[in-house]
Parts: C-alpha cells; sequence; structure tokens
C-alpha cells in the first residue's frame, strides 16, 4: 500500500505492507487526511517520531478483528488518537488522552493514517453520520480540540471572552464557540483570516486596535498564538482571577513573564486534545461550517505540494484525499 513514512526524511513507499487488525481492532481504508502542524514538527524532529505519519482522517472499516462486531464493517468513521490501556486510573475515569501507557496515532509508538490502511482499537473509531460530509469529518479532531475548552472551563452566558490567535487553532476555536453560542471576541493580526469570525457575526478585533482599556478586561481569555509574545498579550487581557487557558505548546526557551500572572492571581489551564462525540453532533446539527478553513485538497501522490502548500503563509487547513 502507499504510506507517507518519516525516516529523517519524508517519502511516498509504495509498497508498505498493510497491517492485520489485531483482536479488538478494526481495519481502516482511509478516504482523507489533514495535514496538521504536528505533521509538520515531526518532520523537525519532535517527538523524535519515526513512521507513518498522520492523526487526522475519516475512513471506512474494511476488515475487523476477533471481538469486534461486524455491524462496524463498511461503516465510515473517524477515531481518537490516543490509544490507551484501559486499565489505570485516568482510563477507568474516562480519560484515556492522560493515560501514561498510552501510545499517540502517528506521533508516539504507533503508524498513523497518512496510508491507505491502518488499524484502532474499535473503541477508538466512532461512527459518522451520513450527513455529514467526509472534508468535515476529517476536521473532526483539531475542533475536538477546540471543544476541549468547554469540558474543562465553565463559561457563563454574562462571561467575557477572548480568543487570540487567527491561525488554524484560533479558528476553530472561534467555529466552536460560535456553535455553542458563547459570546466573544477574536482577536488576531490577519484581517482575512479574521474575516471567517466576521463572516459568523461574530466579534472581532486586529491585535493593533487593542486599547489600554482592554488590558486586564476579560474574565477568560484562549491563547492560541503560538508565540510567546502572544502568551504575554494573552496573560495581559485576562482580567485579576481570571483564566487563561493556553491551546498552543509555545516551545520558549527564553524567559516568560510570569509577573503579571501573579499579580493578577490569574489561573492558567492548558489544554490539549478533546472528546469527538459532541463535535460530531454540532456538525450534525450543522451549526459548524469548517469549508472556510480548507486551503487545498490534494492527492497524496502529490503529497510534496500538499507539504509545500502547508507551509506557505496564510495557509489554513490543508487536506490529502486516497
Ligand atoms: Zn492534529
Ligand atoms: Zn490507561
Amino acid at each position: 500500500m502507499k504510506a507517507l513514512v518519516f525516516d529523517n526524511t519524508l517519502k511516498l513507499d509504495n509498497n508498505y505492507p498493510i497491517p492485520e487488525p489485531k483482536d479488538g481492532e478494526v481495519l481502516i481504508k482511509t478516504k482523507m487526511v489533514g495535514i496538521c502542524n504536528t505533521d509538520y514538527e515531526i518532520t523537525k524532529g519532535y517527538m523524535d517520531y519515526k513512521g507513518i505519519l498522520g492523526h487526522e482522517f475519516v475512513g471506512v472499516v474494511e476488515k475487523v478483528g476477533k471481538g469486534v462486531s461486524k455491524d462496524l464493517l463498511k461503516k465510515r468513521v473517524v477515531g481518537e488518537i490516543n490509544l490507551a490501556c484501559e486499565d489505570c486510573s485516568y482510563c477507568h475515569k474516562n480519560l484515556q488522552r492522560h493515560c501514561p501507557n498510552r501510545s499517540t496515532l502517528g506521533i508516539y509508538k504507533k503508524d498513523g493514517c497518512f496510508c491507505e490502511y491502518f488499524t484502532l482499537p474499535q473503541q477508538n473509531v466512532i461512527v459518522v453520520p451520513d450527513c455529514i460530509d467526509d472534508i468535515s469529518a476529517t476536521l473532526v479532531e483539531p475542533l475536538a480540540a477546540a471543544y476541549e475548552i468547554i469540558e474543562q472551563i465553565h463559561i457563563k452566558p454574562d462571561s467575557k471572552v477572548a480568543i487570540l490567535g487567527d491561525g488554524k487553532l484560533g479558528l476553530c476555536v472561534s467555529l466552536v464557540f460560535n456553535a455553542l453560542n458563547i459570546d466573544y471576541v477574536h482577536i488576531g493580526k490577519h484581517e482575512e483570516k479574521l474575516q471567517i469570525t466576521k463572516n459568523l457575526g461574530a466579534k472581532t478585533k486586529l491585535l493593533e486596535e487593542l486599547k489600554e482599556t482592554d488590558l486586564a478586561s476579560f474574565d477568560i481569555v484562549v491563547e492560541a498564538t503560538g508565540s510567546v509574545n502572544g502568551f504575554e498579550k494573552s496573560a495581559s487581557l485576562v482580567k485579576p482571577r481570571g483564566i487563561l487557558v493556553l491551546k498552543s505548546t509555545i516551545a520558549a526557551k527564553e524567559g516568560l513573564n510570569l509577573a503579571s500572572i501573579v499579580v493578577n492571581e490569574i489561573t492558567i489551564i492548558g489544554s490539549r486534545c478533546g472528546q469527538f462525540k459532541p463535535v460530531l453532533r454540532l456538525l450534525e446539527k450543522g451549526r459548524i461550517d469548517v469549508k472556510p478553513l480548507v486551503s487545498g485538497i490534494y492527492n497524496v501522490d502529490d503529497f510534496e505540494s500538499a507539504f509545500k502548500k502547508n507551509q506557505d503563509k496564510g495557509t489554513l487547513k490543508v487536506l490529502v484525499q486516497f
């Protein structure tokens, strides 16, 4: 089968062996895969990962291993990316994403989905309702990461909320908040990206338009900038005793200025992957339109163009078809 393998270099292997589903697993035939910044970071050495890339997908169950219901055959599915042990205190609390024994699809100790066939445990797969198209289904994983915020904090109807950052991550948070009828302002540097939020009928503001009076004025700020400057700016917008939600992993080696966090007694919450089901429900009800996030769809044979497009300025989501 075709598989996009990273082993110091990224290359398309046309003869990679098709895996066999083990007991309790399903074999999935890939339809579409999303390129994530994590994939790009892996090609730069992140996680020391070697193997097939990819963790955002939609596919069809082609084969089931022992102990898996045949009802899943031919069903279109998406899947949670963390493969957990199901036998530790985190797994017992339904927090498989924090299982200390986990491997992660295409990121850690498990071949990813950038290939024609791959396996997942049956408890990881979720059937996609017919009314949700392939493009929307492929974006469930990043949208679930945005929805995770809702699981972590209580946003009251009168909470003053801001999202800082207008890249893919910030826009996914914006789409989810809008779908949930949260009142927020989306702050960013790029007029054309903020336009996606504006088109939803939500409030936007360019970073340069922020005024002195905006400082320390928000109950909740979601940081989705991926930069140290963005982190410090986000912190400066949070009210005393407010909440700062960190969505981007800021790989900062230089010193962070945390004085305002202490002085204003700000609660910082780290936020990563989320559950798929609530996002599927929002998509099913037509509350989220992902199309404005898609910058290009490529065939797997043209993966080089797809990865190049992913690095271009202004690109949002790049998808690859199988
Ligand atoms: Zn991702
Ligand atoms: Zn576990």
